[in-house]
């Protein structure tokens, strides 16, 4: 099944089985890395106990879904004795999903679809939607802490969920890219959020006028010159 290739391989797996029938499964393991350490000690000193299989969803292919069936070699530290399962690149301890799907369910919410849809076409509870958006808009927060407030700030709404109300897509014009996503469209929940932004003074300049924001534009940036 050549076009299978199109589905994002996991580093370290082997692939031994594709089964295409209503779903597609692919059957894997991963065999035990040389530089593998005992999370709790480091020590390299480890013993496999037994193997774990790890039924993962994957993505959707041609209308189906592929789930990854995956043999983990469960490890024992010979220095400090802990039991542990080996980490699969892009797949958090637990899940039943891997980070591409859980991505994959976060970037079409974010497109638009709604959580009834997703939950139709991706298998999962509109709670998991949910619960996924709100993990990787945690994501995106962590990973631009720190970084300045770009010099050309627009601004978008759209709705997010019931419970949750409104999330407003902040976008760096001069580089045309997505800055972050925070929940909320009024003062109350940007300003406090805008406030912490690095860069901010002085410069902060807005295109758009989207929404609550536009009247209250020049109170979060004090000094723009094109908030009215
Ligand atoms: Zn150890």
């Amino acid at each position: 099944m050549p076009e299978l290739e199109f589905i994002t391989r996991i580093p370290g797996v082997q692939i031994y089985d594709i089964f295409d029938g209503p779903s597609i499964t692919i059957k894997g393991r991963l065999p035990r890395p040389p530089s593998a350490t005992c999370p709790r000690c480091e020590s390299q000193v480890l013993r496999i106990k037994s193997t774990q299989t790890r039924r993962l969803k994957h993505g959707l292919w041609g209308g189906k879904f592929v789930y990854l069936h995956l043999k983990v070699p469960k490890l024992l530290c010979g220095r400090c004795g802990r039991h542990f399962v080996l980490p699969i690149a892009g797949v958090l301890p637990k899940r039943r999903a891997t980070e591409q799907f859980r991505q994959e369910v976060f970037h079409l919410h974010h497109g638009g679809l709604t959580q009834k849809h997703l939950s139709r076409t991706h298998g999962i509870g509109t709670a998991t939607v949910e619960r996924w958006y709100h993990d990787f808009v945690v994501y995106r927060v962590k990973e631009l802490e720190g970084r300045s407030c770009p010099l050309v700030l627009g601004i978008d709404e759209h709705f997010f969920t019931r419970k949750r109300g409104y999330a407003t897509t902040l976008v760096d014009l001069r580089n045309h890219k997505v800055f972050d996503v925070v929940l909320g469209r009024d003062e109350a929940s940007l300003g406090a959020y805008l406030a912490r932004l690095p860069g901010r003074e002085g410069s902060g300049s807005r295109d758009g006028s989207i929404g609550n924001l536009s009247k209250n534009g020049s109170q979060i940036f004090p000094e723009c010159k094109d908030c009215s």
